[in-house]
């Protein structure tokens, strides 16, 4: 397998054509980016970091039949992953209220949610991934009745799955973003990433973020806290 051409530079990842059509490189930078690209920094081991966790989650998915774009890790900053046609939507769970729900609802950060929240963001900077619903996926043809219905049930399991897998480590799954694509058999497919960049993760005991938020926020060591979170989910780093 050999990387042909660069396809595309997003904000943290670059995305490479191979010359198998059906398989993609994804290079893990260490670029960080909040606020929609507003704020950015190059943090010393995130890309590597980000590449070697997201490999180990999405296999710890597979593991429980939630169909991924793994294919396997290429070396400390690449992985290769299956070519999806990428559906434009990210799918939010929470189970803890934080972030965006707080500004917009006025709730209390840290509010248990229960049952969790689902919402849909349509990814699009310019407009700042405003938070769209199942019609408007419909209408302007972003995704299916069936493909809104899949993506729902497959992030309902992984926030089964990853919360334990969290959990077991000392750690609340506060909420979480997913983006899914479609296959060359036309079937639902977890792409992108999951790593702290993507989620946000408590501490259960003393509330401490571990997350990307540290970066928003400011608050320092956050390559740091992505690694104590992969030590205290079996991943070391
Ligand atoms: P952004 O586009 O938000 O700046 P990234 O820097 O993470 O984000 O860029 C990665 C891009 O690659 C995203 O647009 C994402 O939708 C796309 N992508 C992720 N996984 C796959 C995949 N398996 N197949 C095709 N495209 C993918
Ligand atoms: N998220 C993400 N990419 C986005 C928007 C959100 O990964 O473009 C993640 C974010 O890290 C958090 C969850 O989705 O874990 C919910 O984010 P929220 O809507 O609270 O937005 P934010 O706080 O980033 O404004």
């Amino acid at each position: 397998m050999q990387k042909v051409s660069e396809l595309y530079r997003g904000k943290a990842k670059t995305v490479f054509v191979t010359d198998d059509p059906s398989k993609l490189i994804l290079e893990f930078r260490n670029d960080t980016s909040a606020f929609d690209g507003e704020k950015i920094e190059q943090l010393d081991r995130k890309g590597e970091v980000n590449n070697k966790f997201n490999h180990y989650i999405m296999q710890k998915l597979e593991q429980a039949d939630i169909p991924t774009q793994v294919e396997e890790l290429l070396n400390d900053n690449e992985s290769l992953v299956k070519k999806l046609d990428m559906i434009p939507v990210e799918c939010v769970i929470r189970n803890y209220a934080a972030g965006s729900l707080c500004r917009r609802l006025g709730v209390e950060e840290g509010s248990e949610l229960n049952p969790p929240t689902f919402e849909f963001f349509l990814k699009n900077d310019a407009l700042h991934d405003p938070m769209i619903n199942e019609s408007h996926c419909l209408s302007f043809g972003w995704a299916t009745e069936s493909q809104i219905s899949e993506m729902k049930v497959l992030t309902f399991k992984v926030n089964q799955v990853l919360s334990q897998l969290f959990s077991k480590g000392g750690m609340l799954l506060v909420d979480f973003k997913l983006e899914f694509g479609v296959d060359a058999q036309g079937n639902i497919v977890l792409g992108d990433e999951f790593t702290p960049d993507g989620c946000r993760l408590w501490d259960k005991e003393t509330k401490k973020k571990l997350d990307k938020d540290r970066f928003r926020q400011g608050l320092g060591s956050v390559v740091e806290s992505y690694i104590e979170v992969a030590n205290r989910i079996g991943l070391a780093l």
